[in-house]
């Protein structure tokens, strides 16, 4: 389990307090925590994980009120999500462009930056199907703990 410095936390949070303002979103004590426990980690968790985490300090804290907060943080463009369907969906309190490592045996998820990644031209067959928002890279491997478990 890894975690973000503190000093990054409180930026991502005073950035949720700015946009919540901005857009008129209540922000109740339930919201922050979610933020809070997605903004402080590295392991692009998804809602149950972040639940978990939550009820250790908010212990009526719901999977829906998770869920909620997630949607409504990524409609602020506040966080991003990670795969194709929405029930195994992963959440990034990066927003900054960046690649990802993903271990494929178990799922671990870890960040990285690239110029050269970033400027990977894109193929004209991407350009028919429509307009681009973003790119990234997701490289996948044998993470060095899961190797390490291995015979
Ligand atoms: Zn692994
Ligand atoms: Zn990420």
């Amino acid at each position: 389990m890894g975690n973000i410095e503190d000093s990054e936390v409180e930026l991502r949070l005073g950035r949720f307090k700015g946009a919540a303002k901005q857009a008129g979103v209540k922000l109740t004590h339930q919201r922050l925590e979610v933020f809070r426990e997605l903004a402080s980690s590295l392991d692009h968790p998804d809602a149950e994980t972040l639940l978990h985490g939550v009820q250790a300090r908010l212990p009526t804290v719901s999977l829906d009120t998770v869920y909620r907060t997630l949607w409504m943080l990524n409609n602020l463009g506040l966080i991003c999500t990670l795969g194709p369907r929405r029930d195994s969906v992963r959440f990034d309190a990066n927003v900054a462009p960046h690649h990802h490592y993903v271990c494929v045996a178990c799922g671990l998820v870890r960040d990285f930056e690239s110029a050269d990644f970033n400027a990977v031209p894109m193929p004209s067959r991407v350009e028919g199907f429509g307009s681009v928002v973003a790119s990234h890279v997701e490289i996948r491997g044998i993470c060095d703990e899961c190797a390490a478990q291995q015979p």
